[in-house]
């Protein structure tokens, strides 16, 4: 058993994550706390840019690409509010069982040839679109966005 430094409440080991360093190889705070913490960290818009932006530095550094951006961009485009593509409002709230909020901010390459993240190559949309784009691009998703419209 060990004591949560947040919840202060006693708790078997298995509720608490690994993590070198520590006496005990444990994270201080039990995994519901850290869990609660992550997602309110991310309600906050300047670390959701720091966590979009770790994000895409650490796809660069796997798939190529240079990240030119910088937190402070993607942090104006978040308080903006605004999708770039659809003009539709971004929500940071999470949503349950680790699915993606389709509201949420996300960073879209322009050209997704281009590997690298520069403010020329850079727009922030909503999750869903994004997705939508990823797997069938602009020039097929457009049609059906737009007829979308119509419904
Ligand atoms: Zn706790």
């Amino acid at each position: 058993m060990k004591t949560c430094n947040k919840c202060q409440i006693n708790k078997p080991l298995n509720c608490f994550s690994k993590r070198k360093n520590t006496s005990d190889g444990l994270q201080w705070w039990c995994k519901d706390c850290k869990k609660l913490d992550d997602a309110n960290r991310l309600l906050n818009p300047k670390s959701r840019s720091a966590f979009l932006f770790n994000s895409a530095k650490l796809r660069s550094k796997k798939f190529g690409g240079v990240v030119s951006i910088t937190p402070e961009w993607i942090e104006e485009k978040i308080l903006k509010g605004k999708c770039d593509l659809t003009g539709l409002p971004f929500d940071l709230t999470p949503v349950e069982n680790n699915h993606v909020n389709p509201y949420a901010p996300s960073l879209d390459r322009i050209d997704s040839k281009n590997r690298n993240y520069s403010i020329e190559n850079t727009r922030v949309v909503l999750s869903a679109v994004n997705a939508a784009l990823n797997e069938w691009g602009i020039e097929t998703m457009r049609p059906i966005f737009k007829s979308l419209g119509d419904l």
